[in-house]
């Protein structure tokens, strides 16, 4: 099967290497490895690609690729595994289906009892069903269907989508697998997939499906295409995603885990008591403000039983709010999304592995109403807003006792730019007061795995 459609464009392939390096530097900052990586693009009309997904891309309106689309589009176009690293909101999506939707295209067509061609890994229900909503002006101009399998949801009803044919299947991995399972393995093989994405990945390891990715990753032909996406990307991930993607090209746009300039990041110690007054305010200040205009506030806590007390303080308040986490069942969550997205409420509450990827343009404040306790977590807490080159406000508090998580937020904000508040810096150096008297072991390195982002 053929996965190299590109070719560099001319004006591309006549610049000097210091002119590469220029651009790459001016595309927020763009580090490459791997041997031969394409030049980046500059207009959507250099990637190659078909008048249908150009119609598409205008529709949308997408004027310029953002720059991760920049440097990965060529990469993956040429056949290359990718491994693609950019803060959150730039467009990683497209950056993945774009590529995805020529490859398929160009393979030849399902017959009966085949498919998928590409499948698209994420950690969590609601990734998923975002996902397969992108792929769907795509669908219909290429005229390709998708099918979004994830668990909770009736196993039924996908496994009679399946049956009807799909060339894409976004999925998380512990379904795939009950699927690949059923029926003596006549509702879905691998058989035809040439293209896979691991998107979240590092979610996705942290979250202890590496086994089953791994199992599922082994089951599809060595020669297939993978790519791999994420905002963070730790340096302890890499072994794990090198088992599944040889010989990648690694692209990082503006750091490891950084969080986008447009998020103004404001981090306040406070006292658990006197958490609930400061969120009044915050909201308050929001919502009177702008009194017309459509925004959306998401607040974090760590803990579902939090959720639901928040909840209910919440609306003896006044405010319209709903919650999502991992104890509610998944019908209630997708449509507690889709609600959240179409504004029939402003307010959500949930917990970090509920909001993982999600995407909402009228998202303006983003509340740590509980710190999150690794820097990748608060990284892509605080993404949920400023996206796609909208500007949006995160605060996070943060009290006395987690003086170990004020090292990572710190972290984030030095990373990123902005200044670390005196009260955050005092409770850093008395954390590392006590490791240094034994009092407390080290923060850091481990952060971020072992489950820690579960959804408790
Ligand atoms: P992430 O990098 O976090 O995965 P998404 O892929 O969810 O980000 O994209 C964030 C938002 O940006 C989406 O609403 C998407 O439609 C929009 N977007 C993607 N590419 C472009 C582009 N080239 N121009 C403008 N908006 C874009
Ligand atoms: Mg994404």
């Amino acid at each position: 099967f053929r996965k190299d459609f590109y070719t560099e464009p001319s004006d591309l392939a006549g610049m000097t290497e210091a002119e590469v390096a220029n651009l790459r530097l001016e595309l927020d900052d763009i580090k490459i490895r791997g041997s031969n990586v394409p030049t980046p693009v500059q207009k959507w009309s250099q990637c190659g690609l078909g008048v249908q997904t150009l119609d598409v891309v205008r529709k949308l309106g997408y004027e310029s690729l953002t720059s991760i689309q920049a440097q990965a589009i060529p990469a993956i176009m040429s056949g290359r595994n990718t491994i693609g690293v950019a803060k959150t909101g730039s467009g990683k999506t497209a950056a993945f289906l774009i590529p995805m939707f020529r490859h398929i295209k160009d393979q030849r067509p399902l017959a009966a009892m085949e498919g998928p061609i590409g499948l698209i890994m994420t950690p969590t229900r609601e990734l998923a069903v975002q996902i397969h909503k992108d792929c769907k002006p795509y669908l219909k101009a290429l005229n390709l269907r998708a099918v979004c399998a994830y668990g909770g949801a009736p196993i039924k009803d996908q496994i009679s989508d399946l049956k009807r044919g799909a060339e894409i299947v976004v999925c998380t991995p512990g379904r795939v697998l009950d699927l690949l399972a059923a029926n003596s393995g006549r509702v879905l093989n691998l058989n035809r997939v040439t293209y896979v994405v691991l998107d979240e990945a590092d979610r996705m390891f942290d979250m202890g499906f590496e086994p089953q990715v791994m199992k599922i990753v082994n089951r599809i032909r060595p020669d297939r295409q993978t790519v791999l996406f994420s905002a963070t990307f730790p340096k302890s991930m890499e072994s794990l995603a090198r088992k599944a993607l040889t010989n990648p090209i690694e692209i990082t746009v503006g750091g490891r885990s950084v969080v986008a300039s447009e998020i103004t990041q404001i981090v306040e110690v406070r006292n658990e008591d006197k958490k609930f007054v400061r969120l009044l305010e915050l909201l308050g200040n929001l919502y009177s403000d702008d009194a017309n205009e459509d925004v959306r506030s998401l607040i974090f806590v760590e803990r579902q039983e939090a959720a639901d007390a928040l909840l209910q303080e919440l609306m003896r308040k006044g405010y319209p709010c709903m919650s999502i986490h991992g104890g509610k069942d998944q019908i209630d969550r997708d449509s507690t999304i889709e609600d959240f997205k179409a504004g029939i409420f402003p307010v959500l509450i949930a917990t970090s592995v509920a909001a993982r990827g999600l995407d909402v343009k009228q998202l303006k404040l983003v509340v740590n109403y509980d710190a999150p306790n690794h820097m990748e977590d608060y990284v892509h807490r605080v993404g949920r807003t400023g996206r796609a080159g909208n500007t949006g406000t995160a605060v996070t508090f943060i009290t006395e006792e987690q003086d170990r998580y004020a090292v990572d937020i710190a972290k984030a904000l030095k990373q990123s730019g902005q200044e670390v508040p005196e009260p955050v810096k005092k409770l850093v150096d008395g954390f590392h007061e006590k490791v240094r008297a034994g009092k407390e072991h080290k923060a850091g390195n481990n952060a971020g795995f072992g489950g820690k982002g579960l959804d408790r």
